[in-house]
């Protein structure tokens, strides 16, 4: 059997695990840390709170800082209401083409990963050679936090971090953050005839969303030089807006939905001081001087920092002497590759697959993809 064919039946197994992110992803993780183990890796599995989702940290080489870490998520976001022509969850090839969810995003590279190891492991010498295995990438990079969490916890920083996504093997150095809010408000109902005597929250909502949308263009006049970035400056939606019942009422609940997506970290911080003055010196205020329960509260949904193009990334430099790629790329998706670099690590985004095809029913991966990642993972062996 070939490394290619080996890889293609690993892919099938990993497939066979229902990893949606909302469904626990220990079964994959076991089948993974039992692969890992017997190749000789020392094996960490991190679980959540809940106790019902785990990262998975598998490592060769010595102890301690510095080196590689390869990493791949294992969740996938779910299939119902898709028209899929046979079951996602059991792998079918036709013409080359793996089907099922996950192949491509991004479990190919998973498999690529497993199946390489050994080869790896064989070449490591001085440096940590880390395979992370993380939960709940598609709902805002859960297990990624986490795993940062314990790297600063443990003050360990590994140098290099290459990001298996699919990218068709090309070499992506940046994209944009992505940091979603919810925001409530509360007010006092009354009747309509009587604004002066109740605290209506939609009208409350709707000063919020003007302030969003002042801040939104205020940002593109922050806009860094040179941002290779479309568009290149921090942009804010709105996306819900709600709340009310009656022409005649005073809504005493409203609610608006918001991200931005920053294109440097301070952007964000800029968003979220003018918006915490705005609220604290103008809103609240204003509300709680005819209703003291009244108030504002924001929930943060996820905040995922972007990947900002650095003059050095050694990670980048790297993946480029691996594929021989001539040129690196922007994109327009997030991945956890920003929350590694907020680490101090060079990040990469690096894998195998078409981002066309993630998310999407009949779900592909090409043989030649994952043919082209195991050859970059080959040519990474003779640099560790
Ligand atoms: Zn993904």
């Amino acid at each position: 059997m070939t490394l290619l064919d080996r890889t293609v039946a690993t892919l099938g197994d990993l497939i066979s695990f229902p990893t949606v992110s909302k469904d626990t992803n220990l079964d994959v993780i076991g089948y993974l840390a039992r692969r890992m183990e017997e190749m000789g890796a020392r094996i960490e599995v991190v679980h959540d709170d809940s106790g019902t989702k785990a990262n998975l940290v598998a490592t060769f080489g010595p102890e301690g800082d510095g080196g590689l870490m390869l990493c791949g998520h294992t969740d996938v976001v779910p299939v119902a209401d898709q028209p899929w022509t046979q079951d996602p969850f059991e792998m079918w090839e036709a013409d080359g083409l793996l089907y099922g969810r996950g192949t491509c995003d991004m479990k190919g590279f998973i498999a690529c990963c497993v199946e390489a190891a050994p080869m790896l492991a064989e070449q490591v010498t001085d440096r940590p050679l880390h395979f992370v295995f993380t939960h709940d990438e598609e709902t805002g990079c859960l297990g990624a936090q986490a795993l940062v969490e314990l790297l600063k916890k443990r003050k360990l920083r590994p140098a290099l971090a290459i990001i298996g996504e699919p990218t068709e093997m090309r070499v992506i150095e940046g994209h944009k953050g992505c940091y979603e809010y919810h925001t409530e408000f509360t007010g006092l109902e009354g009747h309509g005839s009587a604004p002066d005597r109740g605290v209506n929250a939609v009208e409350y909502a709707s000063r919020y969303v003007g302030r969003l949308l002042n801040v939104a263009d205020r940002l593109k006049a922050r806009t860094p030089e040179g941002s290779r970035f479309d568009p290149p400056w921090t942009t804010i939606n709105v996306g819900v807006l709600s709340g009310g019942h009656a022409h005649n009422v005073i809504p005493a609940r409203a609610e608006v939905a918001w991200e931005m997506r920053p294109v440097v970290l301070e952007d964000a911080d800029f968003v979220k001081a003018d918006m915490d003055a705005y609220v604290n010196e103008v809103l609240l205020p204003a509300m709680k001087a005819v209703s003291p329960d009244a108030g504002i509260t924001t929930r943060t949904i996820a905040e995922v920092p972007g990947l900002e193009p650095m003059e050095t990334n050694a990670a980048r430099d790297l993946c480029c002497t691996l594929t021989g790629a001539n040129g690196t790329h922007i994109v327009p998706f997030g991945t956890e590759a920003g929350l590694f670099q907020s680490l101090g690590i060079d990040a990469v985004v690096c894998g195998p697959g078409s981002i066309q095809q993630a998310h999407m029913a009949d779900e592909f991966i090409s043989r030649d993809q994952l043919g082209q990642c195991l050859d970059m993972l080959t040519r990474l062996g003779s640099r560790l």
